[in-house]
C-alpha cells in the first residue's frame, strides 16, 4: 500500500524510501573517493536542508576530509542596488582546497550560482557540486551539478533534510506532494 504522510495542510506520498537513498550515497562516496584521491577535499554543506544528506555522505566516505556549513542570508543592503547575499559561517580557509558543495535539491540553480559566486572570491582550487536531488526541467543556472544523487520532475518534495513550512525534515525518506 502506498505510504502517505501529512504535513500541514497538505499529504505527500513515499517516492525515494531509506535503502533506496543510502545506496545511491554509497555510489556516490566510492565515486568521490575516487575523483577526489590525493586531493585536499572540503565538503560544504548548505543549510538548512542539506544537513542530512551531507552528514550520510561524509560518513561513507573513507580518508580526510573536511566537513564546514554555510547559510546563504539574503538582506537588503545600503547600497542601490537592493539585495545582497551573503554565506553565514564560513569559517574555512579555502585557499588551494577542493570545494565540493553539497546541497539537498537543486531546482532553478539560482542558489547554487549564488554560492559558487561568493566562494570564488576564497580563492579554491576548483568548485564542484554534489545534490541529493536534481529537478533538470526547472534548471536555469549557470553551474550544473557534476554528481546527482537521483534527477526527480519538476514536482515539491519533502523529507531527508527538506522542508515544507519548517515541518518534514527528519523523516528518513523521501515524499512527494500528493495532488489535491
Ligand atoms: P534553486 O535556487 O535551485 O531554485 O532552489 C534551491 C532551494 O529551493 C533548495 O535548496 C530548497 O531549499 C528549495 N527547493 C527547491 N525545490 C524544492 C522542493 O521540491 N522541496 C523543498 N522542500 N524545497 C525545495
Amino acid at each position: 500500500m502506498e505510504k502517505v504522510v501529512a504535513i500541514h495542510d497538505k499529504k505527500f506520498s513515499l517516492y525515494i524510501d531509506e535503502p533506496t537513498i543510502q545506496r545511491r550515497i554509497n555510489e556516490l562516496s566510492h565515486t568521490l573517493e575516487k575523483d577526489y584521491r590525493n586531493k585536499d577535499l572540503l565538503l560544504i554543506c548548505i543549510l538548512n536542508g542539506a544537513f542530512m544528506f551531507a552528514a550520510d555522505l561524509a560518513k561513507a566516505i573513507e580518508g580526510d576530509i573536511e566537513v564546514s556549513f554555510v547559510k546563504v542570508s539574503s538582506y537588503v543592503g545600503t547600497e542601490s542596488t537592493g539585495k545582497v547575499d551573503e554565506l553565514i559561517g564560513l569559517t574555512a580557509d579555502l585557499k588551494g582546497k577542493h570545494v565540493l558543495i553539497i546541497e539537498d535539491i537543486v531546482d532553478t540553480g539560482l542558489t547554487i550560482d549564488k554560492v559558487i559566486f561568493l566562494l570564488q572570491d576564497k580563492k579554491p582550487e576548483n568548485i564542484e557540486i554534489c545534490t541529493l536531488l536534481y529537478k533538470p526541467e526547472a534548471f536555469v543556472g549557470k553551474h550544473l551539478p557534476k554528481y546527482v544523487g537521483f534527477d526527480i520532475p519538476n514536482k515539491f518534495v519533502v523529507g531527508y533534510g527538506l522542508d515544507y513550512n519548517e515541518l518534514g525534515r527528519n523523516l528518513k525518506e523521501i515524499y512527494q506532494l500528493k495532488p489535491e
